[in-house]
Protein backbone atom coordinates (compact mmCIF):
# COMPACT_ATOMS: atom_id res chain seq x y z
CA UNK A 1 0.00 0.00 0.00
CA UNK A 2 1.69 3.27 -0.89
CA UNK A 3 0.70 6.13 1.55
CA UNK A 4 0.44 9.33 1.13
CA UNK A 5 1.95 12.76 3.45
CA UNK A 6 0.34 15.97 2.58
CA UNK A 7 2.89 18.78 3.81
CA UNK A 8 1.11 22.66 4.32
CA UNK A 9 2.82 25.39 5.36
CA UNK A 10 1.40 28.36 7.27
CA UNK A 11 2.20 31.72 8.77
CA UNK A 12 4.76 32.81 6.62
CA UNK A 13 6.56 32.03 3.64
CA UNK A 14 9.99 30.69 2.95
CA UNK A 15 9.86 28.33 6.30
CA UNK A 16 11.59 25.93 4.28
CA UNK A 17 8.53 23.34 3.43
CA UNK A 18 11.14 21.67 0.71
CA UNK A 19 13.88 21.14 2.87
CA UNK A 20 11.64 19.78 5.52
CA UNK A 21 10.00 17.55 2.80
CA UNK A 22 13.04 16.03 1.65
CA UNK A 23 14.75 15.89 4.75
CA UNK A 24 11.65 13.56 5.95
CA UNK A 25 11.64 11.63 3.06
CA UNK A 26 15.75 10.86 3.17
CA UNK A 27 14.52 9.62 6.86
CA UNK A 28 11.88 7.26 5.57
CA UNK A 29 14.80 6.27 3.09
CA UNK A 30 17.08 5.47 5.73
CA UNK A 31 14.84 3.36 7.37
CA UNK A 32 14.41 1.46 3.96
CA UNK A 33 10.88 2.88 2.67
CA UNK A 34 10.74 3.45 -0.57
CA UNK A 35 9.94 7.25 -1.42
CA UNK A 36 8.92 9.87 -4.27
CA UNK A 37 8.17 13.65 -3.58
CA UNK A 38 6.16 16.39 -5.29
CA UNK A 39 5.37 19.61 -5.21
CA UNK A 40 2.16 21.84 -6.22
CA UNK A 41 2.82 24.89 -6.89
CA UNK A 42 -0.48 27.20 -7.10
CA UNK A 43 0.64 29.85 -9.42
CA UNK A 44 -0.86 30.21 -13.12
CA UNK A 45 2.58 29.70 -14.98
CA UNK A 46 2.07 26.61 -16.71
CA UNK A 47 5.65 25.85 -15.57
CA UNK A 48 8.22 28.23 -13.57
CA UNK A 49 10.59 28.08 -17.21
CA UNK A 50 9.11 31.51 -18.22
CA UNK A 51 9.87 32.88 -15.00
CA UNK A 52 13.04 35.62 -14.11
CA UNK A 53 15.19 33.77 -11.79
CA UNK A 54 14.51 36.61 -9.46
CA UNK A 55 11.21 35.68 -9.36
CA UNK A 56 11.58 32.15 -9.00
CA UNK A 57 15.00 31.48 -8.55
CA UNK A 58 16.89 28.26 -10.36
CA UNK A 59 14.74 26.71 -12.78
CA UNK A 60 15.19 22.73 -12.03
CA UNK A 61 15.69 20.46 -14.89
CA UNK A 62 15.03 16.77 -14.72
CA UNK A 63 16.16 13.89 -16.64
CA UNK A 64 12.91 13.75 -18.51
CA UNK A 65 13.34 17.37 -19.27
CA UNK A 66 10.76 19.31 -17.66
CA UNK A 67 11.37 22.33 -16.15
CA UNK A 68 10.40 22.44 -12.64
CA UNK A 69 10.60 24.37 -9.27
CA UNK A 70 13.87 24.19 -7.79
CA UNK A 71 12.56 22.34 -4.73
CA UNK A 72 13.00 19.46 -6.95
CA UNK A 73 16.65 19.96 -6.47
CA UNK A 74 16.30 19.03 -2.85
CA UNK A 75 14.02 16.43 -2.95
CA UNK A 76 16.95 14.68 -5.58
CA UNK A 77 19.90 15.56 -3.34
CA UNK A 78 18.50 14.31 -0.39
CA UNK A 79 16.78 10.87 -1.87
CA UNK A 80 19.05 10.60 -5.10
CA UNK A 81 15.52 9.58 -6.03
CA UNK A 82 15.47 11.20 -10.00
CA UNK A 83 12.91 13.33 -10.34
CA UNK A 84 10.40 13.37 -13.02
CA UNK A 85 7.87 15.52 -14.83
CA UNK A 86 4.86 14.29 -13.15
CA UNK A 87 6.36 14.84 -9.62
CA UNK A 88 5.74 19.13 -9.83
CA UNK A 89 2.11 20.40 -11.09
CA UNK A 90 1.07 24.35 -11.28
CA UNK A 91 -2.20 25.58 -11.06
CA UNK A 92 -1.56 27.01 -14.53
CA UNK A 93 -0.59 23.01 -15.77
CA UNK A 94 -3.69 21.88 -14.28
CA UNK A 95 -5.92 24.34 -16.04
CA UNK A 96 -4.23 23.98 -19.19
CA UNK A 97 -5.25 20.53 -19.39
CA UNK A 98 -8.76 21.40 -18.23
CA UNK A 99 -9.23 23.79 -21.06
CA UNK A 100 -7.57 21.84 -23.84
CA UNK A 101 -10.13 18.90 -22.64
CA UNK A 102 -13.27 21.58 -22.54
CA UNK A 103 -12.14 22.82 -25.67
CA UNK A 104 -12.28 19.70 -27.56
CA UNK A 105 -15.96 18.72 -26.04
CA UNK A 106 -14.40 15.80 -24.03
CA UNK A 107 -16.72 17.14 -20.96
CA UNK A 108 -19.79 16.17 -22.78
CA UNK A 109 -21.49 18.97 -22.29
CA UNK A 110 -21.16 19.24 -18.28
CA UNK A 111 -20.23 22.63 -16.71
CA UNK A 112 -16.47 22.33 -15.75
CA UNK A 113 -16.09 23.69 -12.47
CA UNK A 114 -13.56 24.11 -9.20
CA UNK A 115 -14.61 20.88 -7.88
CA UNK A 116 -15.09 18.51 -8.92
CA UNK A 117 -12.93 19.09 -12.41
CA UNK A 118 -9.97 20.89 -10.87
CA UNK A 119 -9.40 19.14 -8.10
CA UNK A 120 -10.15 15.58 -9.49
CA UNK A 121 -7.06 16.95 -11.88
CA UNK A 122 -5.11 17.18 -8.84
CA UNK A 123 -5.84 13.91 -7.07
CA UNK A 124 -5.15 12.12 -10.43
CA UNK A 125 -1.80 13.70 -10.35
CA UNK A 126 -1.24 13.27 -6.58
CA UNK A 127 -2.05 9.52 -7.23
CA UNK A 128 -0.36 8.60 -10.55
CA UNK A 129 2.11 5.98 -11.11
CA UNK A 130 2.86 5.45 -7.41
CA UNK A 131 2.72 1.47 -7.14
CA UNK A 132 6.11 0.47 -6.38
CA UNK A 133 6.40 3.43 -3.76
CA UNK A 134 5.67 3.01 -0.15
CA UNK A 135 5.06 6.68 0.72
CA UNK A 136 4.43 9.86 -1.24
CA UNK A 137 5.15 13.20 0.03
CA UNK A 138 2.93 16.28 -1.16
CA UNK A 139 4.22 19.33 -0.57
CA UNK A 140 1.67 21.94 -1.19
CA UNK A 141 3.36 25.43 -2.23
CA UNK A 142 2.22 28.90 -0.76
CA UNK A 143 1.02 29.08 2.93
CA UNK A 144 -2.32 28.58 4.64
CA UNK A 145 -4.81 30.89 3.73
CA UNK A 146 -3.51 31.76 0.37
CA UNK A 147 -6.69 32.31 -2.57
CA UNK A 148 -4.56 31.06 -5.19
CA UNK A 149 -4.08 27.40 -3.43
CA UNK A 150 -7.63 26.58 -2.10
CA UNK A 151 -8.03 24.12 -5.09
CA UNK A 152 -5.16 22.04 -3.55
CA UNK A 153 -6.20 22.29 -0.45
CA UNK A 154 -9.88 20.74 -1.40
CA UNK A 155 -8.36 18.19 -3.40
CA UNK A 156 -5.90 17.02 -0.53
CA UNK A 157 -8.97 16.97 1.68
CA UNK A 158 -10.63 15.04 -0.55
CA UNK A 159 -8.00 12.48 -1.14
CA UNK A 160 -7.61 11.88 2.50
CA UNK A 161 -11.41 10.93 2.69
CA UNK A 162 -11.34 9.13 -0.86
CA UNK A 163 -7.97 7.28 0.70
CA UNK A 164 -8.34 4.21 3.16
CA UNK A 165 -8.32 5.27 6.66
CA UNK A 166 -4.49 5.50 7.94
CA UNK A 167 -3.57 5.79 4.25
CA UNK A 168 -2.47 9.38 4.52
CA UNK A 169 -1.58 12.03 7.23
CA UNK A 170 -1.25 16.11 7.03
CA UNK A 171 1.98 17.43 8.55
CA UNK A 172 1.97 21.05 8.49
CA UNK A 173 5.20 23.49 8.85
CA UNK A 174 4.27 26.67 10.99
CA UNK A 175 6.49 29.78 12.69
CA UNK A 176 6.83 30.37 16.34
CA UNK A 177 8.30 33.57 16.78
CA UNK A 178 9.95 34.83 19.43
CA UNK A 179 9.29 38.21 20.77
CA UNK A 180 12.21 39.76 21.72
CA UNK A 181 11.38 42.33 23.91
CA UNK A 182 8.96 39.71 26.21
CA UNK A 183 11.59 37.25 25.94
CA UNK A 184 8.98 34.76 24.81
CA UNK A 185 8.29 32.35 21.70
CA UNK A 186 4.76 33.21 20.79
CA UNK A 187 2.57 30.42 19.68
CA UNK A 188 -0.79 32.31 18.43
CA UNK A 189 0.70 32.66 14.80
CA UNK A 190 0.52 28.55 14.99
CA UNK A 191 -2.87 28.43 16.44
CA UNK A 192 -4.56 30.71 14.10
CA UNK A 193 -3.11 29.01 10.97
CA UNK A 194 -4.03 25.78 12.17
CA UNK A 195 -7.93 27.22 12.66
CA UNK A 196 -7.44 28.27 9.14
CA UNK A 197 -6.57 24.43 8.28
CA UNK A 198 -9.24 23.03 10.11
CA UNK A 199 -12.10 25.10 8.51
CA UNK A 200 -10.81 24.30 5.36
CA UNK A 201 -12.06 20.15 6.58
CA UNK A 202 -7.89 19.25 7.34
CA UNK A 203 -6.97 18.45 10.88
CA UNK A 204 -2.54 18.32 10.91
CA UNK A 205 -1.72 15.19 12.52
CA UNK A 206 1.85 16.20 13.18
CA UNK A 207 3.15 20.43 13.58
CA UNK A 208 6.70 21.13 12.69
CA UNK A 209 7.10 24.20 14.60
CA UNK A 210 10.48 26.57 12.96
CA UNK A 211 11.55 28.59 15.52
CA UNK A 212 14.90 30.21 16.50
CA UNK A 213 15.15 29.19 20.25
CA UNK A 214 14.28 26.01 21.72
CA UNK A 215 10.72 25.90 22.42
CA UNK A 216 10.04 25.07 26.21
CA UNK A 217 7.55 21.82 27.16
CA UNK A 218 4.70 24.10 28.53
CA UNK A 219 4.48 25.97 24.79
CA UNK A 220 5.13 22.41 23.08
CA UNK A 221 1.71 21.41 25.22
CA UNK A 222 0.01 24.66 24.85
CA UNK A 223 0.12 24.40 20.96
CA UNK A 224 -0.89 20.67 21.17
CA UNK A 225 -3.56 21.74 23.63
CA UNK A 226 -5.16 24.37 20.92
CA UNK A 227 -4.16 22.69 17.85
CA UNK A 228 -5.66 18.87 18.67
CA UNK A 229 -2.61 17.17 18.13
CA UNK A 230 -0.24 14.96 20.70
CA UNK A 231 2.47 17.10 22.08
CA UNK A 232 4.73 14.46 20.65
CA UNK A 233 3.41 15.53 17.43
CA UNK A 234 4.39 19.45 17.95
CA UNK A 235 8.24 19.00 16.73
CA UNK A 236 10.52 21.77 17.24
CA UNK A 237 12.31 22.38 14.58
CA UNK A 238 15.60 25.04 14.75
CA UNK A 239 17.70 26.48 12.29
CA UNK A 240 20.35 23.74 11.42
CA UNK A 241 24.08 24.45 11.22
CA UNK A 242 23.90 22.91 7.49
CA UNK A 243 20.90 21.88 5.87
CA UNK A 244 22.46 18.82 5.43
CA UNK A 245 22.56 18.18 9.37
CA UNK A 246 18.26 18.35 8.97
CA UNK A 247 17.73 14.77 8.87
CA UNK A 248 19.34 14.38 11.69
CA UNK A 249 17.91 17.01 13.82
CA UNK A 250 14.59 16.16 12.33
CA UNK A 251 15.21 12.65 13.53
CA UNK A 252 16.25 13.60 17.07
CA UNK A 253 13.31 15.84 17.45
CA UNK A 254 11.47 12.39 16.84
CA UNK A 255 9.86 13.81 13.54
CA UNK A 256 9.77 9.98 11.59
CA UNK A 257 8.92 8.39 14.40
CA UNK A 258 5.79 10.82 15.09
CA UNK A 259 5.27 9.93 11.27
CA UNK A 260 5.43 6.25 11.25
CA UNK A 261 3.22 6.44 14.36
CA UNK A 262 0.48 8.32 12.65
CA UNK A 263 0.12 5.78 10.00
CA UNK A 264 0.20 2.97 12.93
CA UNK A 265 3.46 2.00 11.83
CA UNK A 266 5.68 2.38 15.40
CA UNK A 267 7.48 -0.57 14.82
CA UNK A 268 9.12 0.06 11.83
CA UNK A 269 12.88 -0.33 12.04
CA UNK A 270 15.45 2.33 13.25
CA UNK A 271 17.23 4.50 10.43
CA UNK A 272 20.52 4.11 9.27
CA UNK A 273 22.01 7.54 8.89
CA UNK A 274 26.14 6.87 8.66
CA UNK A 275 25.59 8.40 5.27
CA UNK A 276 24.18 11.70 6.75
CA UNK A 277 27.07 11.44 9.87
CA UNK A 278 29.44 11.13 7.21
CA UNK A 279 28.14 14.07 5.40
CA UNK A 280 28.53 16.31 7.95
CA UNK A 281 31.39 15.61 9.35
CA UNK A 282 32.99 15.89 6.25
CA UNK A 283 31.14 19.23 6.16
CA UNK A 284 32.10 20.51 9.44
CA UNK A 285 35.22 19.18 10.08
CA UNK A 286 37.13 20.31 6.59
CA UNK A 287 41.17 20.53 6.31
CA UNK A 288 41.43 23.17 4.20
CA UNK A 289 39.50 25.72 2.51
CA UNK A 290 39.05 27.53 -1.31
CA UNK A 291 37.36 30.74 -2.84
CA UNK A 292 35.81 29.99 -6.20
CA UNK A 293 34.56 33.21 -8.04
CA UNK A 294 31.21 32.88 -9.62
CA UNK A 295 30.60 35.33 -12.72
CA UNK A 296 27.69 35.41 -13.43
CA UNK A 297 24.36 37.48 -13.33
CA UNK A 298 21.39 36.99 -10.88
CA UNK A 299 24.33 37.18 -7.89
CA UNK A 300 21.69 39.48 -5.87
CA UNK A 301 18.95 36.21 -5.09
CA UNK A 302 21.11 32.89 -3.94
CA UNK A 303 18.17 31.19 -5.24
CA UNK A 304 18.64 31.37 -8.70
CA UNK A 305 22.05 29.13 -8.49
CA UNK A 306 20.89 26.75 -5.31
CA UNK A 307 21.95 23.42 -7.41
CA UNK A 308 25.40 25.30 -8.50
CA UNK A 309 26.18 26.14 -5.00
CA UNK A 310 25.20 22.92 -3.67
CA UNK A 311 27.25 20.90 -6.22
CA UNK A 312 30.48 23.21 -5.22
CA UNK A 313 29.52 22.43 -1.38
CA UNK A 314 29.38 18.59 -2.53
CA UNK A 315 33.25 19.29 -4.51
CA UNK A 316 34.48 20.49 -1.07
CA UNK A 317 32.76 17.22 0.56
CA UNK A 318 34.31 15.11 -1.74
CA UNK A 319 38.24 16.66 -0.91
CA UNK A 320 37.46 17.60 2.55
CA UNK A 321 37.61 21.77 2.22
CA UNK A 322 35.28 24.44 3.02
CA UNK A 323 34.27 26.20 -0.09
CA UNK A 324 33.58 29.84 -0.19
CA UNK A 325 31.58 31.15 -2.82
CA UNK A 326 32.31 34.86 -4.55
CA UNK A 327 29.24 35.39 -5.95
CA UNK A 328 30.81 38.30 -8.68
CA UNK A 329 28.31 40.98 -11.03
CA UNK A 330 29.53 40.57 -14.26
CA UNK A 331 28.38 43.60 -15.44
CA UNK A 332 30.23 45.57 -13.29
CA UNK A 333 33.79 44.35 -14.63
CA UNK A 334 31.84 46.27 -18.18
CA UNK A 335 31.03 49.45 -15.33
CA UNK A 336 34.77 49.66 -15.18
CA UNK A 337 35.36 47.77 -12.10
CA UNK A 338 38.92 45.84 -11.61
CA UNK A 339 38.67 42.69 -12.63
CA UNK A 340 42.38 41.61 -11.63
CA UNK A 341 41.44 42.76 -7.77
CA UNK A 342 38.55 40.93 -8.28
CA UNK A 343 39.85 37.73 -9.93
CA UNK A 344 43.36 37.70 -7.89
CA UNK A 345 42.56 36.16 -4.57
CA UNK A 346 40.21 32.92 -6.65
CA UNK A 347 41.17 29.54 -6.23
CA UNK A 348 38.90 28.82 -9.39
CA UNK A 349 36.75 30.99 -11.44
CA UNK A 350 33.31 29.67 -12.59
CA UNK A 351 30.97 31.60 -15.64
CA UNK A 352 27.59 29.83 -14.97
CA UNK A 353 24.68 29.56 -17.14
CA UNK A 354 22.73 32.35 -18.10
CA UNK A 355 20.46 34.33 -20.85
CA UNK A 356 21.18 37.29 -22.27
CA UNK A 357 23.93 39.56 -23.31
CA UNK A 358 23.96 41.70 -20.26
CA UNK A 359 27.21 40.86 -18.71
CA UNK A 360 28.68 38.92 -21.50
CA UNK A 361 31.81 40.54 -22.15
CA UNK A 362 32.47 40.61 -18.43
CA UNK A 363 31.93 36.96 -18.59
CA UNK A 364 34.50 36.98 -21.33
CA UNK A 365 36.98 38.63 -19.58
CA UNK A 366 36.62 36.48 -16.69
CA UNK A 367 37.49 33.31 -18.75
CA UNK A 368 40.62 35.47 -20.77
CA UNK A 369 41.76 36.14 -17.14
CA UNK A 370 41.51 32.53 -16.15
CA UNK A 371 42.98 30.92 -19.36
CA UNK A 372 45.89 33.46 -19.58
CA UNK A 373 46.72 33.53 -15.40
CA UNK A 374 46.43 29.51 -15.27
CA UNK A 375 43.32 30.01 -12.62
CA UNK A 376 41.20 26.83 -12.63
CA UNK A 377 38.04 27.43 -14.86
CA UNK A 378 34.81 25.78 -15.28
CA UNK A 379 32.36 27.28 -18.06
CA UNK A 380 28.96 25.88 -17.39
CA UNK A 381 26.08 26.16 -20.42
CA UNK A 382 26.42 29.73 -21.26
CA UNK A 383 29.67 30.23 -19.54
CA UNK A 384 31.18 27.08 -21.84
CA UNK A 385 29.81 29.47 -24.57
CA UNK A 386 31.68 32.40 -23.60
CA UNK A 387 35.02 30.31 -23.00
CA UNK A 388 34.44 29.75 -27.15
CA UNK A 389 33.58 32.78 -27.75
CA UNK A 390 37.01 34.18 -25.93
CA UNK A 391 39.16 31.05 -27.62
CA UNK A 392 37.72 32.53 -30.60
CA UNK A 393 38.37 35.92 -30.30
CA UNK A 394 42.05 35.76 -28.79
CA UNK A 395 43.18 32.09 -29.55
CA UNK A 396 41.63 31.85 -32.79
CA UNK A 397 42.11 34.77 -34.72
CA UNK A 398 38.88 35.79 -35.14
CA UNK A 399 37.65 39.15 -33.45
CA UNK A 400 34.01 39.19 -34.36
CA UNK A 401 33.48 36.19 -32.52
CA UNK A 402 29.99 36.12 -30.95
CA UNK A 403 26.47 33.88 -30.47
CA UNK A 404 23.72 35.21 -32.53
CA UNK A 405 21.78 35.14 -29.02
CA UNK A 406 23.30 38.31 -28.62
CA UNK A 407 22.33 39.72 -32.40
CA UNK A 408 23.26 39.32 -35.81
CA UNK A 409 26.63 38.39 -36.26
CA UNK A 410 29.36 37.74 -38.86
CA UNK A 411 31.40 34.99 -36.75
CA UNK A 412 28.35 33.68 -34.96
CA UNK A 413 30.83 30.57 -33.06
CA UNK A 414 27.40 29.75 -31.04
CA UNK A 415 24.18 30.09 -32.69
CA UNK A 416 20.40 28.97 -32.42
CA UNK A 417 20.29 25.25 -32.48
CA UNK A 418 17.34 24.19 -35.64
CA UNK A 419 17.32 21.09 -35.70
CA UNK A 420 18.59 17.59 -33.24
CA UNK A 421 17.64 14.51 -32.01
CA UNK A 422 15.77 13.67 -29.15
CA UNK A 423 14.54 10.06 -27.49
CA UNK A 424 11.02 11.53 -29.07
CA UNK A 425 12.73 12.03 -32.80
CA UNK A 426 14.33 14.94 -34.68
CA UNK A 427 13.29 18.35 -32.70
CA UNK A 428 12.60 21.37 -35.19
CA UNK A 429 13.35 25.25 -33.60
CA UNK A 430 13.38 28.77 -35.13
CA UNK A 431 13.69 32.11 -33.79
CA UNK A 432 9.69 32.29 -33.92
CA UNK A 433 9.20 29.60 -31.82
CA UNK A 434 7.26 29.57 -28.39
CA UNK A 435 9.39 30.76 -25.53
CA UNK A 436 7.75 28.66 -23.32
CA UNK A 437 9.47 25.07 -22.85
CA UNK A 438 10.79 24.78 -26.20
CA UNK A 439 14.68 24.51 -25.44
CA UNK A 440 16.45 21.37 -25.55
CA UNK A 441 16.00 20.44 -22.24
CA UNK A 442 16.33 16.99 -20.19
CA UNK A 443 19.01 14.34 -20.24
CA UNK A 444 20.96 13.79 -23.28
CA UNK A 445 23.81 11.54 -23.97
CA UNK A 446 27.37 12.45 -25.16
CA UNK A 447 30.43 10.77 -25.96
CA UNK A 448 34.01 12.00 -24.52
CA UNK A 449 37.21 11.46 -26.66
CA UNK A 450 39.20 8.77 -25.11
CA UNK A 451 42.50 10.27 -23.76
CA UNK A 452 40.91 13.29 -23.16
CA UNK A 453 41.19 15.66 -20.10
CA UNK A 454 37.40 15.06 -19.36
CA UNK A 455 37.39 10.99 -20.22
CA UNK A 456 39.71 11.08 -17.20
CA UNK A 457 37.53 12.88 -14.57
CA UNK A 458 34.39 10.81 -15.60
CA UNK A 459 36.46 7.84 -15.91
CA UNK A 460 33.54 6.34 -18.83
CA UNK A 461 33.42 7.91 -22.17
CA UNK A 462 29.63 7.59 -22.44
CA UNK A 463 27.93 10.41 -20.62
CA UNK A 464 24.40 11.64 -19.95
CA UNK A 465 23.66 15.23 -18.49
CA UNK A 466 20.66 17.50 -18.26
CA UNK A 467 20.50 19.92 -20.20
CA UNK A 468 18.53 23.76 -21.03
CA UNK A 469 19.70 25.98 -24.00
CA UNK A 470 18.58 27.16 -26.76
CA UNK A 471 21.88 27.57 -28.75
CA UNK A 472 25.25 25.52 -29.43
CA UNK A 473 28.57 26.10 -30.18
CA UNK A 474 28.77 26.06 -34.06
CA UNK A 475 30.75 22.77 -34.99
CA UNK A 476 31.89 24.59 -38.39
CA UNK A 477 34.45 26.29 -35.98
CA UNK A 478 35.90 23.29 -34.21
CA UNK A 479 38.98 23.23 -36.19
CA UNK A 480 40.18 26.75 -35.90
CA UNK A 481 39.22 26.90 -31.81
CA UNK A 482 41.04 23.37 -31.50
CA UNK A 483 44.24 25.05 -33.50
CA UNK A 484 43.82 27.73 -30.44
CA UNK A 485 44.25 24.98 -27.88
CA UNK A 486 40.40 24.77 -27.23
CA UNK A 487 39.61 20.97 -27.74
CA UNK A 488 36.30 19.34 -28.37
CA UNK A 489 36.30 16.72 -25.83
CA UNK A 490 33.06 15.58 -25.70
CA UNK A 491 30.04 15.43 -28.56
CA UNK A 492 26.11 14.53 -29.42
CA UNK A 493 26.53 10.45 -30.43
CA UNK A 494 25.70 11.95 -34.25
CA UNK A 495 28.88 14.04 -33.89
CA UNK A 496 27.03 17.58 -34.66
CA UNK A 497 26.60 19.26 -31.05
CA UNK A 498 29.43 20.32 -29.18
CA UNK A 499 29.05 19.17 -25.65
CA UNK A 500 32.75 19.97 -24.21
CA UNK A 501 35.23 21.92 -24.79
CA UNK A 502 38.59 21.58 -22.75
CA UNK A 503 42.09 22.81 -23.11
CA UNK A 504 44.28 20.07 -21.76
CA UNK A 505 47.58 22.43 -21.58
CA UNK A 506 45.72 24.47 -19.04
CA UNK A 507 45.87 23.33 -15.51
CA UNK A 508 42.26 22.47 -15.02
CA UNK A 509 39.94 24.18 -17.98
CA UNK A 510 36.75 22.61 -19.05
CA UNK A 511 33.29 24.13 -20.59
CA UNK A 512 30.68 22.16 -20.66
CA UNK A 513 27.31 22.59 -22.23
CA UNK A 514 25.23 20.69 -19.92
CA UNK A 515 24.40 21.32 -16.85
CA UNK A 516 26.40 18.95 -14.17
CA UNK A 517 25.11 20.84 -10.80
CA UNK A 518 21.77 19.64 -11.56
CA UNK A 519 23.02 15.45 -10.84
CA UNK A 520 25.29 16.39 -8.06
CA UNK A 521 23.92 14.80 -4.11
CA UNK A 522 25.96 15.37 -1.40
CA UNK A 523 26.92 11.47 -0.95
CA UNK A 524 27.58 11.38 -4.56
CA UNK A 525 29.24 14.61 -5.47
CA UNK A 526 29.82 15.34 -9.22
CA UNK A 527 32.83 14.15 -10.46
CA UNK A 528 33.25 17.67 -12.47
CA UNK A 529 32.82 19.54 -9.32
CA UNK A 530 34.73 17.33 -7.28
CA UNK A 531 38.07 17.57 -10.06
CA UNK A 532 36.95 21.59 -10.12
CA UNK A 533 37.37 21.66 -6.54
CA UNK A 534 40.73 19.50 -6.38
CA UNK A 535 42.40 21.64 -8.86
CA UNK A 536 41.41 24.38 -6.99
CA UNK A 537 43.13 22.98 -3.86
CA UNK A 538 45.98 23.20 -5.81
CA UNK A 539 46.03 26.72 -6.57
CA UNK A 540 45.21 27.59 -3.32
CA UNK A 541 49.01 26.37 -2.18
CA UNK A 542 50.22 28.37 -4.97
CA UNK A 543 48.73 31.59 -4.67
N1 LIG B 1 21.45 31.31 -23.20
C1 LIG B 1 22.17 30.15 -23.60
C2 LIG B 1 21.34 29.26 -24.51
O1 LIG B 1 20.15 29.34 -24.54
C3 LIG B 1 22.65 29.35 -22.42
C4 LIG B 1 21.55 28.79 -21.58
C5 LIG B 1 22.02 28.36 -20.24
O2 LIG B 1 23.08 28.77 -19.79
N2 LIG B 1 21.23 27.57 -19.55
O3 LIG B 1 21.89 28.43 -25.18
Amino acid sequence: MTRYIFITGGVVSSLGKGLMAASLAALLQARGFRVRIRKFDPYLNVDPGTMSPYQHGEVYVTDDGAETDLDLGHYERFTGVSARQSDNVTQGRVYQTIIQRERRGDYLGATVQVIPHVTDEIKAFATADTDDLDFVLCEIGGTVGDIESLPFMEAIRQLHNDLDRGQSIFVHVTLVPYIAAAGELKTKPTQRSVRDLTSLGIQPDILLCRCEHPLPDSERRKIALFCNVRPEAVIPARDAKSIYAVPEQYHAEGLDREVLRAFGMGDAPPPKLDRWVDIMDRQLNPEGEVTIGVVGKYVGLLDAYKSLYEALNHGGLANRVKVNVKWIDAELFEKGDDLAASLEPMHGILVPGGFGVRGSEGKIASVRFARERNVPFFGICLGMQMACIEGARNTAGIPDASTTEFGETSEPVVGLITEWMSTEGLQKRTAETDLGGTMRLGAYPAKLTGNSVVAGIYGVDDISERHRHRYEVNAGYRERLEKGGLIFSGMSPDGTLPEIVERPDHPWFVGVQFHPELKSKPFDPHPLFASFIEAAVKQSRLV
